[in-house]
């Protein structure tokens, strides 16, 4: 394990990445990036957004978000799923706290730490993330700017 200044500034680059990552989502009522790391290697990524092939808009004419997007934790868990990587033991970097949904996935996906940066108003995918014996830290960049090595 990393000393803890080194950890954290190393969590505090990834989830800077997830935020730059999220500019690729075309969702307008939300834009949300994910990274998966393992052994300081970024195995997946992700954005919310509609499965491939389908149409790249995510809301209806009601500025709706569809039922068939995926969240960004989906998209970047599922890629590992075509993919030679393993996704047990790894840490997520995602911008938003998890949903429910995206919780149940990453507890099946074998993901021990959990990094994010902004607070959802609800809070059910969080505690269901520490119930299940997930480190979960919150970290937001632009609210810190007193990392020291
Ligand atoms: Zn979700």
């Amino acid at each position: 394990m990393e000393a803890p200044n080194k950890q954290l500034e190393l969590d505090m680059r990834y989830i800077r990445m997830a935020k730059i990552w999220a500019e690729n989502s075309y969702c307008e009522r939300r834009k949300v990036g994910a990274l998966i790391v393992k052994d300081k290697m970024i195995i997946s990524d992700g954005y919310n957004g509609t499965p491939s092939g389908f149409e790249n808009i995510c809301e209806d004419e009601n500025n709706v978000t569809k039922p068939y997007v995926l969240h960004a934790e989906a998209n970047a868990i599922t890629k590992i799923a075509r993919s030679n990587n393993s996704s047990d033991g790894a840490t997520m970097y995602v911008t938003d706290a998890p949903c429910i949904e995206c919780a149940k996935l990453i507890i099946q996906a074998g993901i021990k730490r959990l990094v994010y940066s902004k607070e959802y108003r609800v809070e059910d995918g969080i505690n269901l993330l520490k119930r299940a014996g997930i480190e979960v830290i919150y970290l937001n960049p632009d609210k810190s700017d007193s990392i020291t090595d």
